[in-house]
């Protein structure tokens, strides 16, 4: 399945929660909001982790189909 990640920078806080449990899939870049990392996503569970403990809700994982 291909998934879609995104985040919305204007509600990223960068507490970095989203880096933590998914380190390949998410950065924090110069201005210290997340960014998603192009490639593969080796674990979905990690991304889903991610999107639910995103503080403000910044991360959308939607269908790749969709
Ligand atoms: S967990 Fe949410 S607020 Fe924190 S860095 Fe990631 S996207 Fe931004």
């Amino acid at each position: 399945v291909t998934i879609k990640i995104q985040v919305d920078r204007e509600l990223c806080i960068g507490a970095q929660n989203c880096v933590r449990l998914a380190p390949t899939v998410f950065a924090i870049d110069d201005e210290g909001l997340a960014v998603v990392l192009p490639g593969e996503v080796p674990s979905t569970a990690d991304v889903l982790a991610a999107e639910h403990d995103c503080p403000t809700h910044a991360i959308t994982v939607t269908d790749g189909e969709s």
